[in-house]
Parts: structure tokens; C-alpha cells; sequence
């Protein structure tokens, strides 16, 4: 298998990469509360894991590689829980201008997002926009639950309600790395929305929420439900999701 990690090069490998087509992936997690049972990594765990893993099923030929994950992000929706760290959205915004200049200066044209944690899509969508117009790279953004349709039978509150530490994320975690969640303390949230039209995420309505405005502990959802079985069979759709759409980029022209 060749190797994926640009970490893991030698400067003269890194510069004979064949970069035409070739793609860069940024994957991006962040260090912030996940309710009383799932560890304060949880979307760094699932930008490191899903990505080596799909990255595992891609052919040698496809020319994919990754750089370093980036372990901080904008986590201030979580703000006031212990074990929350965030970059405000000027620094982060900042961060990625510079990785992505870094890129266009290694010769890199096609730079990928891959973001696994939600309070950093409307600015990673942004920021995208800036790269590409200020560097000339092809910019994608990829976050997982948008990559394959969920598998998994789930009732619909925890479909339109369970965005943090529910079913989904402890699920996928079992399946992962189940010693980062504690099945003593497996809690069930929802919160109770003002009675208006209004979604936390995923729909045209949403409203800039804070966390602690809606949960005492955290969690938005029910991660009783979960189990390695249901992750198993969501890692059985995302993996080869995220492989397929990494390869689309290698191919992508205008
Ligand atoms: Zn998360």
C-alpha cells in the first residue's frame, strides 16, 4: 500500500508527487464536550479514523494525501463546558488561508476540507470561496453525514434533533473506538425549541444557538440508542462514501 500521510515523506518525495491531478486533504476535528459519555476528541477520533480508512480503500493509483489533522476548531457554540478549546473565526479562517497558501506554494492544486465536526461548515464554505479565488486551487468541503445516506433505521427525533453525542456520533464511535465512551453514562437530550419553524441544523431555517441555551449536559439526542452494530453498519456506508468522493476529486475538471 503506498503512503498516504505527507507527514511520513521525505522533502524530495513530497516533491515528486504527481500533483496535476492529485489531492491534498486538510482534515479538520475539533477538542470539545460531547455530553457525560463520549470523549472531548470525539470528531478529531472521526476525522483521523474515517479518513485512513477510506483512504485505505482507494486504489494506488489514485493519487490522494493527507496532511496532519488540524485538532482545534471554532467549538464556541460549546463554550462554558469543560474540556471545550476553540479558534475564534478569524484565526481559523487565518489558519486554513495559510495551510492552503502552503499548498499552492508546494505545487498542490486541488486542496480538500474534511471536516468532521458541524459548527465549522458555514465557515469552511466561506473560507473555501477565499482560496479559491485568492490561489487558484480547487477547493472541496466533505463532512461526513452528507457523504451517504444513513443506513441505519432512526426514529425522527433523533433524526432532526440528535446532532451531538446521540445515536449517531456514539454509534459510530462504538464501532470505532469504543474505549472512548462511557456506557455508565449514557445520556438522552432533546431539546425543547422555541415554537417556531426553526431547525438546529440541515434545514433553510436555523438560528445561531449556544449549547448551554439548550442542554445542561451537552448532548443533543439519545446515545441509549446506539450501539457498535448500528455504527458498524454507518461506517459500511460512510467509508466507501468518503473514498468515492476523494476519488471524484482526482477526476474533477471544469
Ligand atoms: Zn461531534
Amino acid at each position: 500500500m503506498i503512503e498516504r500521510h505527507l507527514a511520513r515523506m521525505t522533502s524530495p518525495e513530497v516533491a515528486a508527487l504527481p500533483k496535476e491531478r492529485g489531492a491534498l486533504v486538510l482534515p479538520i476535528g475539533a477538542l470539545e464536550q460531547h455530553g457525560p459519555h463520549m470523549t472531548v476528541d470525539t470528531d478529531l477520533v472521526f476525522t483521523e479514523m474515517l479518513l485512513d480508512r477510506a483512504l485505505a480503500l482507494l486504489p494506488d493509483e489514485t493519487p490522494v494525501w493527507r496532511l496532519p489533522a488540524l485538532p482545534i476548531s471554532k467549538s464556541n457554540e460549546h463554550i462554558g463546558y469543560a474540556g471545550t478549546f476553540w479558534l475564534s473565526a478569524a484565526t481559523l479562517t487565518a489558519v486554513i488561508m495559510d495551510i492552503a497558501r502552503s499548498a499552492q506554494s508546494n505545487g498542490f492544486q486541488r486542496l480538500v476540507l474534511w471536516n468532521c465536526h458541524g459548527g465549522n461548515r458555514a465557515l469552511l464554505e466561506s473560507v473555501a470561496r477565499d482560496v479559491r479565488a485568492e490561489t487558484g486551487l480547487l477547493v472541496f468541503s466533505f463532512f461526513p453525514p452528507a457523504l451517504a445516506p444513513d443506513p441505519v433505521a432512526t426514529p425522527p427525533q433523533e433524526a432532526t434533533l440528535g446532532i451531538h453525542a446521540g445515536d449517531w456520533e456514539t454509534s459510530l464511535m462504538l464501532a470505532l473506538c469504543p474505549a472512548r465512551v462511557r456506557m455508565d453514562r449514557l445520556e438522552a437530550f432533546y431539546p425543547r425549541l422555541p415554537d417556531v419553524p426553526l431547525d438546529l441544523e440541515f434545514t433553510g431555517a436555523t438560528f445561531a444557538w449556544l449549547t448551554r441555551d439548550l442542554s445542561p449536559t451537552g448532548t443533543f439526542g439519545d446515545a441509549t440508542l446506539a450501539t457498535a452494530e448500528r455504527g458498524e453498519a454507518r461506517l459500511a456506508a460512510l467509508e466507501p462514501g468518503l473514498a468515492k468522493a476523494l476519488g471524484a476529486v482526482t477526476r474533477f475538471a471544469f
